[in-house]
């Protein structure tokens, strides 16, 4: 028995934000040795597929093709492909919660009973409620993964202390808390969206379900780097086993896993000097008030400067058609380009990038310090606002794009030249320089990501066999 080879199971969310670092961990698994079988929801594998125009059954061929033994398949949500998910998210989410994990039940049992020769494990997002059900059903080990921030984690892992001292909701008030264990202090302003919201949605419930669930799993793998969060890791560790194990990016071959078609501005870029252009992007995710977006429109005018922009559809709630001032485009034609979506990674390691106005979804965060790029921060929602105090205040890599309430043309014109100013901006790049070598040093073979993550893959080998000899 002690002899299988570990399988991981692993059933990935629906979020781009989600999907990309959980695809990046699928590869490093199996990179160690361990067999996986990944599914991604049927709409998502779709929606990836039309994205990359393409009618490949199989996300992970080149994987395979590269050695790796991964397995690919998808598993529905339980509404037709064509249903519109985003027109009733409580409706979505309390289906993904209370039905979906049939579906999941099903594929697990499938898999124990089609190949009994392997010792499986269940790896899952944190988002995934259902994950403890499951690996208790089948007596699998329980492995969970976190794609933002050890100190977002913690904060929502604490939250019925933080509720007890009366500091969640938040309320509008602008307190610091020092008793969190591992953070030194943080004030309720930096506390993610949901915890400043006082009418609770299935949404709250379910992400708050999610840390509950979260304390019954055995290990909990997290996209960050140990130097970086040291504190808030060592307390979190003595909780339950937390690994470090970011930055995760992509391989050599293509996975593709962009929701979205890719439009290409390499040409563009390579045409405009190093540095001289501010890359815009919100993500995937957000949405945003036009009013913001014509403020930042008017700072790109005022301040001259080139520009790639992601304007992503269903961006501002109430766009409509024009999004964009009348005519921005057109007088912005020599120096701006603006695309529905792209290759981020690619656009922000050109040379022509010198800045990334962002609303700092943390893998955005983690591409944008490996490329050396410093920031412009206008966080929007959910673990936005708590990472925009990891980047201003704690690393000192960027800068918030307005200091009031209300953000105005000139003041982000300012932001804009100010970051673009290789000479302003000399203790930014500083600073940047120091936290990216970290970053680097952590994925080195001695470094201490790549080191977590042999001592996790271990640590899962040795319990699972433990499991089977019992
Ligand atoms: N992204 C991309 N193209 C775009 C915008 C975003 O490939 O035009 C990718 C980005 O590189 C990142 C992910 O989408 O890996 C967004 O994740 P993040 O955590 O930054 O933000 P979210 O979308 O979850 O708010």
């Amino acid at each position: 028995m002690a002899s299988k080879k570990p399988h991981a199971i692993m059933v990935s969310f629906n979020l781009q934000g989600h999907i990309v670092p959980f695809v990046n961990l699928a590869i490093k698994l199996a990179s160690k040795g361990i067999t996986v079988t990944f599914a991604h929801l049927e709409f998502v594998h779709q929606q990836i597929s039309q994205s990359q125009n393409s009618t490949q059954t199989d996300l992970f061929a080149a994987a395979r093709a590269s050695g790796l033994d991964i397995h690919y398949t998808t598993i529905s949500d339980g509404f037709p492909l064509d249903h519109d998910r985003s027109a009733n998210i409580d409706e979505w989410i309390a289906n993904y919660r209370d039905r979906f994990p049939e579906n999941v039940d099903e594929l697990v049992r499938y898999l124990l009973q089609s190949d009994p020769s392997f010792n499986y494990f269940l790896v899952a997002d944190t988002f995934c409620a259902w994950s403890e059900k499951i690996a208790e059903k089948y007596g699998l080990v329980n492995v969970s993964f976190w794609t933002e921030p050890a100190l977002v984690f913690s904060l929502y892992y604490h939250l019925e202390l933080l509720r007890e001292k009366g500091h969640v909701p938040v309320n509008g008030r602008r307190e610091t808390v020092d008793y969190v264990p591992g953070i030194r202090s943080i004030n309720t302003r930096d506390f993610m969206s949901y915890f400043h919201d006082t009418e609770l949605e299935v949404l709250h419930e379910y992400i708050f379900q999610a840390f509950d669930v979260v304390k019954t799993a055995d290990f909990v793998l997290c996209n960050t780097v140990e130097e970086l969060e040291a504190e808030t890791i060592s307390a979190l560790r003595k909780k339950q086993p937390f690994y470090a194990i970011g930055p995760l990016f992509p391989p050599d071959f293509a996975v593709s896993n962009s929701l979205m078609p890719e439009a290409s501005s390499g040409e563009w870029l390579n045409s405009k000097p190093p540095g001289s252009v501010l890359y815009v992007s919100f993500g995937s995710l957000a949405t945003i008030d036009r009013r913001v977006i014509l403020e930042i429109a008017g700072g790109l005018l005022v301040s001259g400067v080139n520009f790639v922009w992601v304007v992503r559809p269903g961006m501002v709630e109430s766009g409509g058609g024009g999004v964009l001032p009348e005519g921005f485009e057109d007088v912005t034609r020599d120096r701006g380009v603006v695309v529905p979506w792209c290759s981020q990674k690619e656009v922000l390691c050109s040379r022509a990038i010198g800045g990334f106005l962002t609303h700092c979804g943390w893998n955005s965060i983690l591409e944008s310090v490996w490329c050396g790029v410093p920031m412009i921060c206008y966080p929007l929602f959910t673990d936005q606002i708590t990472n925009r105090k990891v980047v201003v205040d704690d690393w000192r890599v960027g800068i918030n794009l307005c200091e009031g309430e209300h953000i105005n043309k000139e003041e982000v014109a300012e932001k804009i030249e100010f970051v673009l100013s290789e000479k302003r901006s000399e203790e930014l790049r500083k600073e940047i320089e120091k936290v990216r070598s970290t970053l680097e040093d952590a994925v080195t073979v001695n470094g201490s990501s790549e080191r977590n993550f042999d001592g996790f893959v271990q640590q899962v080998r040795n319990k699972i066999c433990r499991r089977c000899s019992h």
